[in-house]
């Protein structure tokens, strides 16, 4: 067997020296032990071979095992392919804690750790989920352009891109290209990055973040597509569950299963409930952070970690959600997970004339989005969609306090390197 990898951890202690592999295969580390008496050349190889060195090694599994760290192997050789310039700048076992902003500037190193690892193998866990989970159900993966005319929420928070003679912007959410689609593909999925380019300097904001996106047509309503998404998501922490078992326990998180339906709470109902508690939403404003926390505090004490917040005004909405014919409320809802918003979706606006009503209602002009109107003229369905992010769903499968913690590479405020 051979094993490659780079070294973590060496004790010597006298006539015995045990380096720990971080490689590619498992979590754990690999444990080589090497006696003086038994592979000498090894031994000596082993007592001068940095922290940091990547290696391989060839040798099979012990039959006497008693580290408790990782498996242990009795090994033949060792070949050294690199060995550290300078000493390592954090440390990748984890003893020492570092800061989160060295943590970030080191995270490709730190990723030798299994804690660190195994947040970023889950993250790709996530992924690989929702990717099975659409495809069972006969959803086809997309690709929309990140370089756009047009943002769906307005201008201010979008970035400038120079293109040629004309003026563009990095995509903050595919939107209303996933809509577009409805008018000959009626379900499909994308895996996407959004760019937002709000000053914000929170724990749940990033300036670059992923998405999860699906849309469908032929709805009755919102209903159709909250089924869509709170399958997904329990599908998903199933999915964790089962084939990452081994990293949750590594991150000591008991990660519990979701039933489905989830909770379902009206926008009014909401407003209510947080009126009573003193936190007062004036009327048609979208909830504050602190009223999110507020809310998620009364249901977790209720019993529900995640639920609907349904029939939000129209006030607090973009311009694409349909509204209900009472003309206030919309078929918008956010998707709450322990008090943090982790999705938004609903039914969308598919008829061309109220959907020119939306955009100037909102004072939005139709001729930057004639695109888009466009694909409403022929024959599109009713339809309906989500987005869900991928770092805030993390944060809360994994009780992440930051969402800096959720994303290998930050795109913040301060941060454009590494
Ligand atoms: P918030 O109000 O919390 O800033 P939002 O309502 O503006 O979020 P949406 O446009 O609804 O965000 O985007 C869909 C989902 O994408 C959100 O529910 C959230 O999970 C995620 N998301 C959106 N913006 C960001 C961001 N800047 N950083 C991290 N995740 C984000
Ligand atoms: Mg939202």
């Amino acid at each position: 067997m051979r094993i490659c990898g780079w070294i973590i951890r060496k004790k010597v202690f006298g006539r015995i020296v045990i380096i720990e592999v971080s490689g590619d295969t498992s979590i754990k580390p690999h444990v080589l032990v090497l006696k003086r008496d038994r592979e000498p050349e090894l031994f000596k190889l082993g007592k001068e071979l940095d922290v940091g060195s990547a290696i391989c090694f060839e040798g099979d599994v012990s039959p006497i095992q008693k580290s408790k760290r990782g498996v242990e192997y009795l090994v033949r050789r060792i070949d050294v392919y690199s060995t550290p310039l300078d000493p390592l700048p954090v440390d990748t076992i984890g003893k020492v804690p570092a800061l989160l902003d060295t943590r970030i500037k080191y995270r490709y190193l730190l990723l030798r750790n299994p804690v660190e690892k195994a947040v970023f193998r889950i993250r790709a866990g996530i992924i690989e989920a929702a990717r099975r989970f659409f495809i069972e159900r006969g959803f086809m993966e997309v690709h929309t352009p990140k370089i756009v005319a047009a943002g769906a929420e307005g201008g201010a928070t979008l970035f400038p891109v120079k293109y040629f003679e004309y003026n563009a912007y990095l995509s903050q959410s595919p939107q209303l290209y996933k809509q577009m689609l409805m008018a000959s593909i009626p379900r499909v999925f994308e895996i996407t990055p959004y760019f937002r380019a709000e000053k914000f300097n929170t724990t749940r904001h990033l300036n670059e973040s992923w998405g999860i996106d699906a849309e469908q047509g032929f709805i009755r309503d919102e209903e159709d597509v909250m089924k869509t998404l709170e399958e997904l998501i329990s599908y998903i922490v199933d999915y964790i569950r089962r084939s990452y078992a081994e990293d949750l326990e590594v991150l000591g998180v008991e990660l519990k299963p979701l039933t489905t339906p989830f909770k379902r709470l009206r926008y009014d109902e909401v407003i209510d409930m947080l009126s009573s508690e003193g936190i007062e939403i004036p009327e048609g404003e979208d909830l504050t952070d602190a009223a999110e926390k507020k809310l998620g505090e009364i249901m977790v004490e209720k019993g529900y970690e995640i639920y609907y917040i349904v029939g939000f005004p129209w006030k607090t909405t973009g311009f694409y959600y349909m509204r209900k014919e009472d003309g206030i409320h919309t078929g918008k809802f956010d998707l709450d997970y322990k008090g943090l918003e982790i999705a938004s979706g609903g039914q969308r606006e598919h008829r061309y004339d109220k959907l020119v009503e939306a955009l100037k209602d909102k004072g939005l002009n139709p001729e930057n989005f004639k695109f888009y109107l466009e694909a409403f003229k022929y024959g599109m369905p009713p339809h309906g969609g989500f987005g869900l992010g991928v770092e805030r769903l993390m944060m809360k499968m994994l009780g992440l306090q930051n969402i800096r913690e959720a994303i290998i590479f930050v795109r913040d405020r301060t941060r454009l390197t590494p």
